[in-house]
């Protein structure tokens, strides 16, 4: 939605990560034990895919970055690349959801194989069960989105990724946004922060 709204392409390191897994890539090939357990894959691998993705044209006059950085060292490596490039970083944000709740919609969570249409078993079925409503491809639960998995995935991200927030507090570039609420709410809220403003109240 965010994408849509502001004309930047997403590039989403896990999406990048699981069409190597999909393709058996070497690179993919390496990357899927970590996946699996929900353990970060090993920084090089990321920075390659995100460092090709950047070169892609619709990368030239902006994106959103999901899902990268997510530790220290990948943000200075990033920091470092988008130097090179001459590019920087505008807006750093935050999604604040509490613990169960995230665990609730990420185990809930399932998947279109063919195009990645996101659903959820009980706040947004498919018209169809199993079905995708948009290219009718088979929907599937990724293997860390199981509930043991996730709660390792929230480990990682409390030893590895949470530095993050002072990295970038310090930096000056860091809005924390509530991430409870309905899609479009959460959506507006983001737009404020990236100071593209929208006039909604939400
Ligand atoms: P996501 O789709 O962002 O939930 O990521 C799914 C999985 O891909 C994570 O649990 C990690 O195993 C891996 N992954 C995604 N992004 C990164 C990243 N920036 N650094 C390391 N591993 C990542």
């Amino acid at each position: 939605m965010l994408g849509e709204r502001i004309g930047a392409p997403q590039i989403a390191s896990g999406d990048l990560l699981r069409v190597a897994v999909r393709d058996q890539t070497p690179l993919g090939v390496q990357a899927k034990g970590f996946m699996d357990k929900g353990a970060l894959v090993p920084d090089e691998l990321v920075l390659k895919l995100i460092d090709a993705r950047l070169d892609q044209p619709d990368a030239k006059s902006g994106y959103i970055l999901d899902g990268f950085p997510r530790n220290v060292s990948q943000a200075e490596a990033l920091g470092a690349m988008l130097k090179n490039r001459g590019e920087k970083i505008s807006q750093v944000v935050a999604i604040d959801v509490p613990v169960e709740e995230l665990v609730k919609r990420i185990s809930g969570r399932r998947t279109c194989r063919n195009c990645n249409e996101m659903y959820h078993v009980a706040f947004d079925p498919p018209a169809r069960p199993g079905v995708c409503n948009k290219c009718g491809g088979e929907l599937y639960q990724r293997e860390d989105d199981k509930e043991e998995t996730v709660r390792n995935r929230l480990k990682v991200y409390n030893e590895s990724t949470k530095p993050l927030l002072d990295y970038y507090g310090k930096a000056g570039i860091l809005s924390t946004i509530e991430g409870v609420g309905r899609p479009e709410e959460i959506l507006h809220r983001i737009l404020d922060a990236i100071g593209h403003s929208t006039g909604a109240r939400v």
